[in-house]
């Protein structure tokens, strides 16, 4: 039997980190994969997918330059869906390609076929060329997530579709109906919204993203709405039928009804465990497939890890990364540094929103004095000069060490806006350190000037 120093399980961005962690500490490493190409939900289905059918949707709609050239404005008049699967296409060719490259100059060796225990230090690999047995010292495993199933919407891949099928649908539609608001669901919505769709996006809860800042997120809801989105909240689906037209009909538990040309089913995700047989390597999965860690994402057992969305919140490609690569160097014996409370967050919505630390909500529970210092686009020439005038900057900082607490951003690059504040943020800095450093000019980097200004002056009065 074959053995590795480490087997990775899955090849997303926590197995891609992970993998090439434990090679470049000199260690034996295979990555084992069940799809056809690498890349996992991130390159494949999730990830890039949907962030280069915004970049798509942004361009060919000519979204930015409408508050300049008028509503009318496009780039290209009639948008298909196969303009945007074009584009979408030659990013996921060109990133896999990428990380197979990655993955061979780092002597990774990468095997094809489903993974499962055998025992804790023995996994069968079953594919189509037949099984075999490999033995390692560590595993992680990384094999994320997959779209949740309900009973109430029967998912058929046409016209009553899940995230992973969104290219699948022949056109656009007129009506889309939305089922979720997290941020996948939300980010779609946002999408086709830009695209002159009329969505319904409903949500159980009585807010959407609600792990985000309230001020934040009304302001994207004022968005939604006023591109034509019906946010039905506190509502529930109670099942979805397709008509003999085509149409789509969502019932709700309130007895309302929605009739749409398509249906989006996007409430959450369900861990891949279902090939592994953990129960062989004596690990036990909760009841959405994710695997309990501890703060080294060590699993039940020492010497083996789980990283990425498999373990659960927050599933995002960019914590998946560190998580498998913070795995890999504890397995390798090799400290690494990362702390957590300063993940970033970046959701790709339209305007996108961007925030890291804590939000106004937590820290008036902990009863942290704070002070906030807020920044409008339409304040600085860069915001006039691009066209968006409606996003805006929250610093949070402490009235009395005047220590950064959190940054909020909703507007255009908010997700490369906030690397700024996270950097300050990090390294314990104040709010004083916007007011003496100088910008580039016309920036939207100003913001932090500007935010960091009308914080300090709230603070003068007292
Ligand atoms: C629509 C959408 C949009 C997203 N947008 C963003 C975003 O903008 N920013 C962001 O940071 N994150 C985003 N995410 C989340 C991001 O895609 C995930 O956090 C990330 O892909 C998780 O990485 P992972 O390595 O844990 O798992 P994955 O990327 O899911 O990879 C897991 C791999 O394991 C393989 N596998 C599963 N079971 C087995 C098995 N038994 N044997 C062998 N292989 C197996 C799978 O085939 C897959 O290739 C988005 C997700 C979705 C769905």
């Amino acid at each position: 039997m074959q053995s590795f120093d480490m087997i990775v399980i899955g090849s997303g961005p926590a197995g891609q980190r992970a993998a090439i962690q434990a090679a470049k500490s000199g260690k034996r490493v295979a990555v084992i994969e069940k799809a056809e190409v690498v890349g996992g939900t991130c390159i494949n289905t999730g990830t890039i997918p949907s962030k280069t059918m915004r970049e798509a949707v942004l361009h060919l709609s000519g979204y930015h330059y409408q508050s300049i050239y008028g509503v009318n404005y496009r780039v290209k008049e009639k948008i298909t869906m196969g303009d945007l699967a074009f584009r979408v296409q030659h990013v996921i060719k060109t990133e896999i390609d990428v990380t197979v490259a990655q993955l061979s100059r780092n002597n990774i060796e990468v095997l094809f076929g489903i993974a499962g225990f055998v025992d804790p230090h023995t996994i069968r690999v079953t594919s189509v060329r037949g099984v075999a047995e490999y033995r390692a010292e560590m595993i992680v495993i990384g094999t994320g997530t997959k779209p949740a199933v309900s009973t109430k919407v029967p998912i058929n891949g046409r016209n009553i579709i899940n995230s992973d099928q969104i290219l699948q649908m022949t056109q656009i539609p007129k009506t889309l109906i939305v089922v979720g608001g997290g941020v996948i669901g939300v980010e779609y919505t946002c999408m086709f919204a830009a695209l002159g769709v009329r969505v319904i996006l409903i949500e159980r809860r009585p807010r959407l993203l609600e792990f985000a800042d309230s001020e934040i997120v009304e302001a994207l809801s004022y968005h939604l709405r006023d591109s034509r989105v019906t946010l039905r909240l506190n509502e529930e689906v109670s099942s979805v039928e397709e008509m003999a037209d085509g149409a789509v009909v969502a019932n709700l538990e309130s007895k309302k009804k929605l009739s749409g040309d398509a249906l989006l089913y996007a409430v959450g995700r369900q861990g891949n465990v279902d090939d592994l047989n953990l129960a062989a390597a004596g690990i036990t999965a909760d009841g959405r497939g994710r695997i309990p860690v501890d703060a080294d994402y060590r699993t039940e057992q020492a010497h083996i890890y789980a990283a990425g969305d498999v373990i659960g919140f927050p599933s995002l490609a960019s914590v998946s990364m560190e998580q498998g690569r913070i795995a890999a160097a504890h397995a390798c014996n090799k400290t690494v540094h990362s702390n957590p409370a300063t993940y970033p967050y970046g959701i790709f919505t339209i305007p996108e929103i961007s925030f890291i630390g804590k939000t106004e909500e937590q820290l008036t529970e902990e009863d942290v004095p704070y002070e906030v210092g807020l920044a409008y686009y339409r304040e600085i020439a860069r915001g006039q000069i691009r066209g968006d005038t409606t996003g805006r900057l929250k610093i949070i900082f402490h009235r009395e060490t005047r220590e950064l607490l959190g940054i909020h951003i909703i507007g255009d690059s908010a997700s490369e806006l906030l690397h700024i504040g996270q950097a300050v943020l990090i390294l314990k800095g104040t709010i004083d350190y916007f007011v003496e450093t100088v910008f580039n000019y016309p920036t939207l980097a100003e913001c932090y000037k500007a935010a960091a200004f009308n914080g300090l002056n709230k603070l003068a009065r007292f």
